[in-house]
């Protein structure tokens, strides 16, 4: 079917565009085809949006709740259907996806109970014939552009609350995972949402999603992907409020008092979960000289316990990379931070006789020194980086030594050690004794100032005040 844009209520193919087949990472075969629209399609939604945004914006908030909670219906009778798509064009593994499309029902209702108490505020004056008050309202038509690594829960971040709160949208998925996000849009269409409330449109990066984050017909962006393509996108909607989640390399601190086997199993599903592909993976591990060795020695018995292979069938728990992109990446880095003078103490290469060669062998490095671009730079990949550190100053050295500062995990069992981290990482979450990867949806998520990992909070009730203009109204009073 040609069509996998969806504008003002309609499946619609452009004229302008091109249709090309999509091909799974799992094993190259063709799985179905997009649309890579034009500029033009773009641009529809985006009046198809600005014109659906009046009316939206006045339906009550019971209602809006009442329509979040069926598509979060439509969603959970769509659960297994999801997420097999969603393992067969991402490669994750049947468990991951299913989990993640279950957590997209459970954005929907969470978005719908928050609604209802989005109170604003009364705010006391200096003058005495004043009532001063605030309350939140939509900001209109959001923007929102979504990376390919949780192609269905990322989008519903913004969705969710983005519509819950009276805006409407032009959403653009990536590329490589843009069928799931058709088969999304489609459970959510079942819902008997209002024409152009949520629009569709497929195609290019820099082609739809530069349309839509700079066309002045949006009020508001709203982006997950790299810190590159972050940055362009600040630039390009300039003026417009931007919640920007972006890139992340860790750390993960190890310290000498640290309980290993805890450790090296939540920094091990930090590393391997997603083969790697999620912002908050352990990215690099900063090692105490004193468990070093040790630690070593057990990361690389996890990794042993990963079974790589096709994400469909069960028992395996990670999959191939997403794409050739990725992939190459990841290959690269860990040839870099080998030339510098890393060993591999298990895998280090793409994993031979699988039916793609988007597959890389879980890996743990030792030795790895911080001019290696795995430490500086996002890998993205199945890969433990372990350095080595002698003492907490050196830590927050490594740590401040960096671009990015999304989250960090830091494992001791001095509870005065651990406040001191939490307060002093440069980053904007710090897990105390769990995996880089610990989130639940209502706890807000984002980058530290300063860093290129983003602005603004995604999350729960976060995401809702993110989302809507804080409006002030004031009373002359007699
Ligand atoms: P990406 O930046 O390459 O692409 C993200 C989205 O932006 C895609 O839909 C892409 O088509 C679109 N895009 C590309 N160029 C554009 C342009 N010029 N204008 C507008 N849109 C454009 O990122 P990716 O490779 O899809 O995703 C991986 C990245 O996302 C990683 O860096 C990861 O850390 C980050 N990420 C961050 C979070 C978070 O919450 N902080 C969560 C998930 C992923």
């Amino acid at each position: 079917m040609s069509e996998t844009n969806f504008i003002g209520g309609r499946w619609r193919g452009d004229a302008d565009g091109e249709f090309k087949t999509v091909h799974s990472p799992i094993d190259g075969s063709a799985i179905g085809a997009m649309t890579w629209s034009s500029r033009g399609a773009a641009t529809e939604a985006i009046a198809a949006a600005r014109q659906a945004q009046a009316g939206w914006r006045k339906v009550s908030v019971w209602d809006r709740a009442k329509t979040m909670r069926r598509i979060g219906e439509a969603i959970a009778g769509r659960q297994a259907e999801l997420a097999a798509l969603l393992t067969l064009e991402q490669g994750k593994p049947y468990a991951e996806a299913f989990f993640e499309v279950g957590k997209s029902v459970d954005g929907f209702n969470l978005a719908a109970d928050l609604v209802k108490y989005l109170e604003g505020n009364t705010i006391p004056t200096e003058d005495p014939g004043k009532r001063v008050m605030t309350f939140y309202r939509p900001r209109g038509v959001y923007a929102v552009v979504t990376p390919w690594n949780f192609p269905v829960n990322i989008p519903v971040e913004y969705i969710a609350p983005g519509l819950a709160a009276g805006n409407t949208i032009v959403w653009t998925p990536a590329p490589t995972t843009s069928l799931v996000a058709v088969a999304l849009m489609r459970a959510i269409a079942e819902a008997d949402l209002p024409p152009g409330v949520l629009n569709l449109v497929t195609g290019a990066g820099a082609v739809v999603g530069d349309e839509i984050v700079s066309n002045p017909g949006t009020d508001a962006v709203g982006f997950t992907g790299s810190a590159a393509t972050g940055k362009q996108i600040s630039l390009r909607a300039a003026g417009k409020p931007q919640l920007m989640e972006l890139g992340g390399n860790g750390p993960v601190v190890i310290l000498d008092d640290a309980d290993l086997d805890r450790a090296a199993r939540a920094t091990a599903s930090g590393c391997f979960v997603n083969a790697g592909q999620v912002c908050s993976s352990s990215e690099r591990i900063l090692v105490h000289r004193k468990v070093h060795d040790e630690f070593a020695e057990r990361m690389a018995a996890e990794a042993r316990g990963v079974v790589l292979g096709d994400p469909r069938k069960d028992g395996v728990t990670m999959g191939p990379l997403n794409n050739a992109g990725v992939a190459a990446k990841v290959a690269s880095h860990v040839a870099d931070a080998v030339r510098r003078g890393a060993s591999p103490v298990i895998g280090g290469k793409p994993a031979g006789g699988h039916p793609s060669d988007l597959y890389f062998e879980p890996t743990v490095l030792t030795g790895v020194t911080r001019e290696a671009l795995i430490n500086t730079e996002e890998t993205f990949g199945p890969v433990a980086p372990l350095i080595v550190i002698d003492s907490d100053e050196q830590a927050f050295e490594l740590a401040g030594d960096n671009r990015y500062g999304l989250v960090s995990s830091v494992f001791t069992q001095d509870i005065d050690r651990a406040f001191r981290y939490i307060e002093e990482m440069p980053t904007g979450i710090v897990n105390i004794n769990d995996t880089s990867n610990y989130w639940e949806l209502h706890i807000p998520f984002g980058g530290m100032s300063g860093k290129d990992s983003g602005t603004g909070r995604v999350g729960g009730r976060h995401a809702l005040m993110a989302m809507c203009d804080l409006k002030t109204a004031t009373f002359s009073v007699k």
